[in-house]
């Protein structure tokens, strides 16, 4: 007689069994929304300098413009861009994937920080701002991929000069007990409070138009967690708007 009364959620093992049920379908759900979201950001990127590209070859095939040097720099910068774009969604894929190998080793970053603020400053324009390291060369090893590391440090880099016109970029280092931190302070057009919370998701990008005549693709900052994160770090950022930003990130210690 019990039996006719009893239904599914009397039994804690199926009712447990419908809730993970329900849950996995919810994330099967957020996946698929995000796949979907994904594609439509890609056309949106991809659609833009392909359009620029098309409108000039058609005013030139059709004998409204003729075609000049300054025309064929826009070709070339929109070109740029496409295989910027393409560059850097296959490097996304990887990290998202889980594909990329990650070769983690102790390393003393010095040796890479000072390389790369070399390189990096002889690009600088002398209007612009200038690059300085506060780093010690006895730095305590950190366990580290150095390409990866690398790959970190120039995005970072990257983003500093390209959002910066004057002052000065500092790369300064320290560590804790378990970590040793890499922060990339800049004085240059900062962030927003409400922009702050976006800046690692892909294609995110302040103020569009803006950033896109800057050549920046948005996937940069996505990136760059996923590398941090392969090797067990965690990476942040700080920021006024109008005074600079702070990109800082931690890698773990070579016991
Ligand atoms: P992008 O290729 O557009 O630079 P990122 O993922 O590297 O893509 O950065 C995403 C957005 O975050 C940028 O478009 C820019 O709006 C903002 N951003 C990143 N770094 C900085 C910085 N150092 N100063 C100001 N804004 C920044």
């Amino acid at each position: 007689e019990w039996s006719e009364r009893m239904s599914f959620s009397d039994i804690p093992e199926l009712n447990q069994l419908a809730l993970s049920f329900n849950k996995m379908a919810a994330s099967l759900q957020n996946v698929e929304k995000e796949r979907r979201e994904l594609i439509s950001d890609l056309t949106h990127e991809l659609r833009t300098p392909l359009t620029i590209v098309r409108g000039y070859l058609e005013e030139i095939a059709d004998g409204h413009i003729e075609p000049s040097p300054l025309i064929y720099q826009q070709l070339a910068k929109e070109t740029k861009r496409l295989e910027r774009l393409v560059n850097d969604l296959q490097e996304l894929s990887k990290v998202e994937s889980g594909y990329l190998p990650i070769h983690q080793k102790p390393v003393n970053l010095y040796p890479l920080l000072t390389s790369l603020v070399q390189r990096f400053s002889d690009q600088l324009l002398e209007e612009g701002p200038t690059l300085q390291l506060d780093s010690k060369p006895d730095s305590p090893l950190v366990l580290a991929d150095l390409d990866r590391t690398e790959q970190i440090l120039v995005n970072l880099l990257g983003n500093a000069i390209r959002y910066t016109e004057t002052g000065t970029i500092l790369v300064k280092t320290g560590n804790d007990l378990n970590f040793f931190w890499v922060a990339v302070m800049d004085t240059g057009i900062g962030i927003s409070p409400e922009d702050l919370p976006h800046v690692f998701e892909r294609f995110w990008r302040a103020d569009r138009s803006r950033s896109r005549n800057s050549g920046g693709t948005g996937i940069g900052l996505a990136i760059t967690r996923r590398l941090v994160e392969l090797q067990g770090g965690r990476i942040a950022v700080s920021s006024r708007l109008g005074e600079g930003s702070t990109f800082q990130f931690c890698l773990p210690l070579a016991k």
